[in-house]
């Protein structure tokens, strides 16, 4: 990283009134999550069983409808994210809400680590695993309820019907509440900080375009369609980047 755009990086930082941060994949790649996209991610580990059907259907509506043992056996292989810990991106972010440098978290990811890290305003657009409810009663169950629930597709033991994931599967659309609380908080923003997402998931990712205040800031390894328009970019790993920034006491 050049020391130029590190103290650029600062500046803004510093002078900044309403900073939010919108991360996706790349900010849990280091704890050890896989991304979804790219080359080692999660749609192209080939794991025969699941061959015939594509990565999306796996994780969609119509699949938790029509084949809902497929579905959970895929989901208990691929989406458990017990002993996974939080990185040092998380604890940056979090210490920067702490310090009143961060208004709040926007995140596509479903695994909790920024709550985990001690971060209060996180918003889930794609939703969480760590929640989970029944689809007919609406009752709530833990995070581990999937997991460590007999047969194949989980059961609510109060009324039988199937508990599911709080998570946005495709074919269902971003729950309300997160979406309005982020987009009224990149309308607020002064400075926004994209990390981690290459902004190829929406409508998630327009919220990086409706941005209009003074500084974007883009950390992300590979370019993003959202680059030209961006202050700052850094093609980097996120948490060294995120551990140059000063706060003061
Ligand atoms: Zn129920």
């Amino acid at each position: 990283m050049d020391e130029k755009s590190i103290q650029e990086l600062n500046r803004i930082i510093r002078t900044s009134k309403h900073i939010v941060f919108f991360g996706g994949a790349g900010v849990s790649t280091e704890s050890g999550i896989p991304d979804f996209r790219s080359k080692n991610g999660l749609y192209n580990q080939h794991d025969v069983k699941f061959d015939r059907y594509s990565p999306e259907y796996l994780l969609s509506i119509d699949c938790l409808i029509d084949h809902p043992n497929v579905f959970f056996e895929f989901y208990r292989q691929k989406l458990n994210t017990a002993g996974i810990e939080p990185n040092r991106a998380h604890y940056k972010l979090a210490e920067m809400e702490k310090a009143g440098k961060l208004d709040g978290i926007i995140t596509q990811n479903i695994d909790g680590l920024h709550q985990r890290a001690g971060s209060r305003n996180v918003q889930e657009v794609h939703g969480s695993t760590l929640r989970n409810y029944c689809m007919k009663c609406h009752e709530k169950y833990p995070y581990d309820f999937i997991f460590k629930s007999e047969g194949p597709i989980p059961k609510c033991p109060k009324c039988g019907g199937m508990v599911r994931p709080d998570v946005t599967l495709y074919g269902e659309g971003l729950p309300q509440t997160a979406w309005i609380e982020s987009k009224r908080l990149v309308f607020r923003a002064d400075c926004l900080i994209v990390g981690g997402t290459s902004l190829a998931v929406q409508p998630a990712a327009s919220l990086a375009y409706d941005f209009s205040g003074e500084n974007l800031i883009i950390i992300n390894r590979d370019r993003t369609s959202a680059d030209r328009n961006a202050a700052l970019v850094f093609h980097e790993n996120i948490s060294e980047v995120l551990d140059s920034i000063e706060l003061e006491e």
